[in-house]
């Protein structure tokens, strides 16, 4: 497989730079608050930029009036959190439990895939995707990812 450690940093840099005509072209703005100290991931770093792609490109499509993405990055001990905050209408509590379901999808030109392979990547890298979100305020996709620890 692809699978090394890369420094998140970059996956970031890369997906920063793959969605800032989007953003642009919409009005959004993407504010990123990166970590304190470099963090590296064991992973396949195309699948993980998709991931990120995924869920910034989600982000930006629910934002019917220009708004704000939010990209966190966190580490606590031997896992790292990267948050995905958008400004957008929120998710309504029973459409929660269906976003991930392949196919699923409340667009007209929608795959509806977008979510369900973000969480098999993630799960690929023995990690968690989750969502909270607030009606008329927007949602927060977090991903919970293991710390590439040298000599592992
Ligand atoms: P698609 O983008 O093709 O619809 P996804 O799997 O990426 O498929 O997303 C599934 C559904 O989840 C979307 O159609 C939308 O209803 C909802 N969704 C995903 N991200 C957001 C978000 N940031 N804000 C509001 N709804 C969202
Ligand atoms: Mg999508």
């Amino acid at each position: 497989s692809n699978m090394k450690p890369e420094p998140l940093e970059e996956c970031i840099h890369r997906v920063l730079s793959l969605t800032e005509s989007d953003a642009l072209f919409r009005g959004h703005r993407i504010l990123v608050q990166p970590a304190m100290e470099s963090i590296y991931i064991y992973t396949d770093r195309d699948k993980m930029v998709q991931v990120l792609l995924n869920l910034i490109q989600n982000a930006y499509e629910a934002m019917q009036q220009p708004g704000e993405v939010y990209v966190r990055v966190a580490k606590e001990e031997y896992v790292v959190r990267i948050e995905i905050e958008d400004t957008g209408p929120g998710i309504p509590e029973e459409e929660l439990k269906e976003i991930f379901n392949p196919f699923y999808t409340t667009k007209e030109t929608g795959t509806g895939l977008g979510l369900s392979i973000c969480q098999k990547i993630v799960q690929d890298h023995n990690g968690v995707i989750d969502v909270k979100s607030t009606l008329n305020r927007g949602s927060i996709f977090s991903i919970f990812l293991p710390v590439y620890v040298a000599g592992q």
